[in-house]
């Protein structure tokens, strides 16, 4: 069994392309903000010309199609196989399982490297609460056709305190459904879990309890699985991926942020106008990744401190990690 930090670098990159806000469902921990992210599909034309935007390193970049739920795009294959010819090193959709437009009718397993599926429950009672009716059945189901056909799958879990508890019976259900890749996340106060707190993130304690024994038990099956660190012993180094990753966080309003935590604020890097990537007047995100505070991530001491924790004497117990700092463990 294999356990590693995955180090952040600037030798490779991460584009999460929102090509759409919209969706068909309504998830109580969705991040997306419309006052901050727009309510508009971007064109076929648009979305080739922002490929090509970020195309000089795409031989090193990572692409995520995203929405809303990207498969409502009527051209999201026209714009999987752009990205494929001008040659990104993975791509991967982002999906609920509803599989629109008829997605894996209109691609192969060729163009796309991977169709990841949010399932945020065991079962349908909890996925379903979280996520809406029939979101379930919808990715089991899809999940298994995207697989008859071929296609390299993945699943994403986000954890929060209302579905922790079923995360030990994941390991059943992912061993029967032919993944690849398994992701843990830990909810994010933003969007609207931020504003409903419908929702919550889980102790420190909970935590290590629970997530690294259901990946190292998944991770045995063969299925690699990556989970965040979240929280870093006082004596462990902090480093904050606006400064030295490299990541990209597009919306179809032509926002560009480095860091998803600032994404509920008018603090991101970049502007794109007329398809040029045009650097965001001061104050933004990029003021904030320099400073150093003892909790480690500045916008998660603002934004969700909850996380924290302070001994009696008001030292700190733990500094909370990146949000983009992730453990993999693999058999
Ligand atoms: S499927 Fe994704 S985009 Fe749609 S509501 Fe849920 S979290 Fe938001
Ligand atoms: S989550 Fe925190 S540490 Fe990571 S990029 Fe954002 S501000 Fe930096």
């Amino acid at each position: 069994m294999q356990k590693k930090t995955v180090a952040f670098s600037k030798a490779s990159a991460n584009l999460f392309f929102h090509i759409l806000t919209q969706c068909n469902l309504s998830c109580s921990h969705c991040y997306i903000n419309p006052d901050q992210h727009g309510s508009q599909t971007l064109s076929i034309d648009t979305i080739r010309r922002w490929l090509g935007m970020f195309a000089q390193k795409a031989s090193k970049t990572n692409l995520i199609f995203l929405g809303g739920e990207p498969t409502l795009h009527k051209d999201l294959s026209v714009a999987v196989k752009e990205a494929r010819r001008l040659q990104y090193n993975s791509i991967t959709i982002d999906t609920n399982g509803f599989l629109f437009h008829n997605i894996l009718d209109r691609l192969t397993p060729d163009d796309v490297d991977f169709i990841s599926f949010s399932l945020d429950g065991a079962t349908s009672a909890t996925n379903d609460a979280i996520r809406g009716r029939g979101s379930y059945d919808a990715v089991i189901s899809g999940l298994g056709r995207a697989r008859e056909k071929g296609f390299a799958c993945s699943m994403i879990y986000t954890v929060s305190d209302k579905n922790l508890h079923e995360l030990s019976r994941m390991p059943d259900l992912v061993a029967s459904l032919d993944i690849e890749r398994f992701f843990i996340q830990v909810i994010g106060m933003r969007g609207k879990s931020a504003g409903a707190k419908k929702a919550g993130q889980v102790s420190k304690d909970l935590w290590l309890s629970v997530i690294p024994q259901v990946a190292k038990t998944i991770a045995e099956t063969g299925v690699i699985v990556t989970y965040p660190k979240v929280f870093l012993d006082l004596d462990e180094p902090f480093e904050c991926a606006g400064i030295v990753a490299d990541n990209y966080f597009v919306f179809p309003n032509g926002r560009v942020y480095r860091c998803p935590l600032c994404e509920d604020f008018p603090l991101h890097s970049f502007t794109i106008e007329n398809h040029t990537l045009v650097p965001a007047p001061p104050v933004n995100e990029t003021h904030l990744f320099g400073l150093t505070i003892a909790e480690g991530c500045v916008m998660n001491k603002i934004i969700q401190p909850g996380n924290l924790d302070y001994l009696a004497d008001g030292t700190l117990s733990h500094k909370i990690a990146c949000c983009m700092l992730k453990q993999e463990i693999r058999s």
